[in-house]
This record gives C-alpha cells, sequence and structure tokens, in this order.
C-alpha cells in the first residue's frame, strides 16, 4: 500500500515536472545558446547504437532461453532448465530497458525457436542441431552460447554510457560468467577439452576455473568489477 501510495505521488511529480518543463522550453530555447536549432524536448536518451545493442541482446536472450529449454527437452538435464529460467530472468530485465527508452520490442512472438531477426532463427537452428548429437556436444553448446552473449555484451557496454543500461549488463555478463563455469565444470567431469571461439584461451581460463560470482543485490556492479580484476 505504502509503496503505491509513493508510485503515485512520484508519477504526479513527474508529470507536474514534465508539464513545468514543457511550458518552460520555448523560452529556454530563446534564452539558451541553441539560436533555435536545437530541439529541448526531442532530444534521444538513447544513440541508435545503444538502441541496437539493446534490441539485439533481448532477442539473444531469448536465444539462450530458447536453445537451452529445447536441449532440456532433449536430455532432461537439469543445468539447462536452470539456466533456461536465468534466461528468462535477463530477458525480462531487457524488457524492462525496452519498455523504460520506449523502443519497440524485437521478441514479438514467446514461441521456443521464433525469432525476428533471420539470424537468431538460423543461430537457434544451427545450435540445436550441433546440441543433438550428444549430451557433450549439448553441454559445448551451452558454453559457445555464454562465449558469445559475453562477447556480444561487452561489445555493448563499451558503446553506452547510460548507467541503468550497463548495471542492466554488468548483471547480464555476471549471469553468463557463472552459466559458462557450470557447462565448463560438466565438460572437465566428463574429461572434454573446450575450445573457445569467441574469448581467447587466457579470458576463458579465467572465467572458467574462478570462483562462482553472487548476485547483483547484494553487490554494486563496481565492487564485482574490481572484485574480478584483483581475482587475477
Ligand atoms: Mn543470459
Ligand atoms: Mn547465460
Amino acid at each position: 500500500m505504502k509503496t503505491k501510495l509513493t508510485l503515485t505521488l512520484i508519477a504526479g511529480l513527474l508529470l507536474t515536472f514534465t508539464n513545468f518543463s514543457d511550458a518552460r522550453g520555448p523560452k529556454g530555447t530563446q534564452q539558451g545558446t541553441c539560436n533555435g536549432t536545437c530541439q529541448v524536448t526531442e532530444t534521444p536518451i538513447l544513440t541508435e547504437l545503444e538502441t541496437e545493442h539493446i534490441l539485439w541482446m533481448r532477442q539473444e536472450e531469448k536465444l539462450a532461453r530458447d536453445v537451452y529449454l529445447t536441449l532440456y527437452d532433449m536430455y532432461q538435464v537439469p543445468v539447462f532448465y536452470n539456466i533456461a529460467s536465468s534466461e528468462q530472468n535477463h530477458m525480462n530485465a531487457l524488457l524492462n530497458l525496452v519498455n523504460m527508452y520506449e523502443l519497440t520490442d524485437t521478441v514479438a512472438s514467446d514461441e521456443v525457436g521464433v525469432f525476428q531477426d533471420e539470424t537468431f532463427t538460423n543461430l537457434y537452428n544451427d545450435l540445436v542441431q550441433l546440441g543433438s548429437q550428444s549430451l557433450i556436444e549439448a553441454i559445448k553448446v551451452g558454453a559457445l552460447i555464454e562465449e558469445m552473449d559475453i562477447y556480444d555484451i561487452k561489445l555493448a557496454i563499451e558503446d553506452t554510457q547510460a548507467e541503468p543500461v550497463i548495471l542492466i549488463y554488468e548483471n547480464l555478463m555476471r549471469g553468463s560468467r557463472n552459466h559458462l563455469r557450470a557447462f565448463a565444470g560438466l565438460l572437465d567431469a566428463f574429461g572434454e577439452v573446450y575450445e573457445p571461439q569467441y574469448l581467447t584461451q587466457e579470458e576463458f581460463d579465467q572465467i572458467a576455473y574462478s570462483a562462482k560470482e553472487t548476485g547483483a543485490q547484494s553487490k554494486g556492479a563496481n565492487s564485482n568489477k574490481s572484485r574480478a580484476r584483483k581475482g587475477r
């Protein structure tokens, strides 16, 4: 109840603030240094590149979830189911960003294996086919997906200054590192050697053979960052 009231109050304040700035908009433009060329109320919050990364990662997290759900159906090994549910959380986190920045979502259908972008449809089919060869191959597919995620999230982080976006990416990245640890550990247990495709051998070893990281709720993104650096 209290939370609801607070939210209503905040919403009210935001509305007031919006009206206030709208009313001041034209005046500000006249008095400012814009000379009528800058659009005070239409400045985009995210760059095109930032938007592209968010929408891409939203599909990439769905790819991970869908492949793991399908591999779980094939082998009934819990690791796939557990990690798929984590990917669902990652999808939700990105959906929050999509809504927050009023973007057009690239996940139109929640159905497993259905993607808007053909790249992901092909990736899904290829990865499932690879994974269907054996359980070992399926676990290797898992490691490959996590490597790819880490690689792509790193690129996305490099291209953004937006704090809420960076926080979500850091969280996704930590999840991916933990997932990679899980798959690498299983491969180790099976006596399999995994050759990283997206990460260097050094990057892979650093992640795969370090301790599991805990969630974002208890620790800030910065402390995790410095912890990871110190851990080397
Ligand atoms: Mn993920
Ligand atoms: Mn993952």
